[in-house]
């Protein structure tokens, strides 16, 4: 199964913030959304970084309550790990666990076409391997779906 299987349930809308946006409003958009991670984006689609709850605990340990005034920009990661929508899931489940961010912008030529989470991912790889275990299981008892 590929990421565009994520994408073709979950749809492809990723909330994207200007480099420059302050933190608090950061944190607003992240609670009104229900998410943990937006994409640091100047515009037209492009990625130029990723920003997540953590990055903020981090700052806010680091430096105190003083980043909330501060750009999305001094606490953001500017390396962005991307995969293609024809990436294999268990391959992307891989790089998460190994790499230890849950979130993946899927972005196609230069174009951001979408966002997994560990949690997409890991939803959709627990029904691949049920349909994996059912149809195994027809196999050896001879009885079918
Ligand atoms: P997360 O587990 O997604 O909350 O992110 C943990 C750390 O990894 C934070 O510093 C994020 O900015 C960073 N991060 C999250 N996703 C990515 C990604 N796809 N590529 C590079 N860094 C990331």
């Amino acid at each position: 199964m590929r990421i565009s299987d994520v994408l073709k349930d979950k749809g492809g809308e990723v909330v994207t913030v200007p480099p420059a946006m302050i933190v608090q409003d950061l944190l607003t958009t992240l609670a009104e959304h229900g998410i943990g991670a937006a994409v640091v984006s100047t515009g037209a689609n492009s990625v130029d970084g990723i920003v997540s709850e953590r990055d903020i605990v981090r700052a806010l340990a680091a430096r105190g309550a003083g980043v909330l005034t501060e750009p999305v920009s001094a606490i953001a990661t500017t390396r962005v790990h991307t995969v293609p929508p024809d990436a294999d899931i268990a391959e992307v489940e891989r790089l998460m666990t190994e790499r230890r961010f849950r979130h993946v912008p899927v972005v196609l030529g230069n174009r951001l076409t979408g966002i997994v989470s560990i949690g997409d991912v890991v939803k959709k790889r627990i029904t691949e391997l049920e349909v994996e275990a059912t149809a195994l299981s027809g196999y050896i008892t001879g009885e079918r779906s």
